[in-house]
């Protein structure tokens, strides 16, 4: 992530609402990647309306969101907020907090795309081919849902759905230990099924196809009958010298939306690590193999610190050969894009 500035000089954060040198709101534009101050308390049609920056109306209503509204936005939203379609129910404030969780792995995802250049439309936008977001409560986090409702994060069709218990510390660190998993965040669910989605788009073209079987393996396994296999039986022993995680075993779908995850994971993480002089060189002037070995140095640093502080490792994951081929089609992909 880049560093920000508020207007009035001083260092400010992704997720900043308000400078704390100079205590003056601000917003984010998504189009500048610059922090805009907003005029506090005063509603977001009058601000339009007299051509000043106006803070998306989820920010305004619920302190969900710090992006300032798109220009022709005709429901006040900004562009991360003009991607969802269902929202949880926001009558409890433990509700809206949750929502806040989602809607800041939300803008990061979109802020990440934008940085690699890649936009993408909305599906009120674009009906066929457009992304949306459902954020949907089953009955363990709403005791009027259901209980055979039962709601996966997961992606079909152009929509990502997550469940609003990812948001939940609790409820997130369970399902992580019930899946006997070594990392789990709303930013790695939000990331991991925009993979999904970016193939979708891709996957259309015959030439492309063939080069993902050639390193993904065969898309016409079929996939029901993999994800039950890998839920009944476990992964194989030997994922690790194949995949970036067991789950990445499972099928070559989801080979590709964990490696596009940690492509993002990684493009990202450089980033930060460029901006606060913890590396040298900008990750845009190295090969895939030169980011990789970046961020495996990087990372070591970092997983002792954290081990310092009697925490996870920050990327607990090994980097084998086979991977880094992954990492190469992948970069080289959405640089041809
Ligand atoms: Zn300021
Ligand atoms: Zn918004
Ligand atoms: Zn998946």
């Amino acid at each position: 992530m880049i560093k920000f500035k508020c207007p009035c000089g001083a260092d400010t954060y992704f997720d900043s609402v308000n400078c704390m040198s100079c205590g003056r709101t601000i917003g984010l534009n998504p189009n500048t990647w610059a922090f805009e101050f907003i005029k506090e308390r005063s509603h977001p049609d009058i601000e339009k309306s007299q051509g000043r920056a106006a803070i998306c109306n989820n920010g305004f209503e619920y302190g969900v969101c710090n992006w300032i509204q798109e220009p022709d936005s005709q429901n006040g939203l900004c562009l991360a907020c003009s991607f969802n379609r269902y929202i949880p129910r926001l009558d409890t404030q433990e509700n809206i907090s949750r929502w806040r969780v989602l809607e800041l792995a939300k803008r990061r995802l979109l802020f990440n795309s934008l940085r690699l250049n890649i936009r993408w439309s909305s599906g009120w936008v674009l009906p066929n081919g457009g992304l949306l977001f459902d954020f949907l409560e089953d009955s363990r986090t709403s005791t009027e849902i259901d209980p055979s409702e039962f709601v996966s994060t997961g992606y079909s069709d152009g929509v990502i759905t997550i469940n609003l218990l990812e948001a939940d510390p609790a409820q997130r660190a369970a399902q992580k230990t019930a899946n006997n998993e070594v990392y789990r965040t709303v930013l790695g669910h939000m990331r991991h099924e925009s993979g999904h989605y970016i193939w979708d788009l891709l996957h259309s073209e015959n030439s492309r196809r063939e080069s993902f079987k050639h390193t993904f393996g065969d898309l016409e396994q079929n996939y029901h009958e993999a994800l039950t296999d890998f839920y009944s039986n476990g992964q194989s022993p030997e994922w690790a010298e194949n995949y970036i995680t067991p789950y990445a075993s499972a099928h070559p779908v989801e080979d590709w939306a964990e490696m596009w995850g940690h492509f993002l994971h990684i493009i990202d993480g450089l980033e930060t690590a460029k901006e606060h002089h913890l590396i040298g060189t900008d990750s845009n002037q190295m090969s895939m193999r030169e980011k990789l070995a970046a961020w495996q140095d990087l990372t070591i640093k970092l997983n002792e610190m954290n081990r310092s502080m009697g925490r996870n490792d920050l990327y607990p994951f090994v980097i084998c050969e086979p991977v880094v081929q992954k990492f190469e089609y992948i970069d080289e992909l959405i640089s041809g894009l």
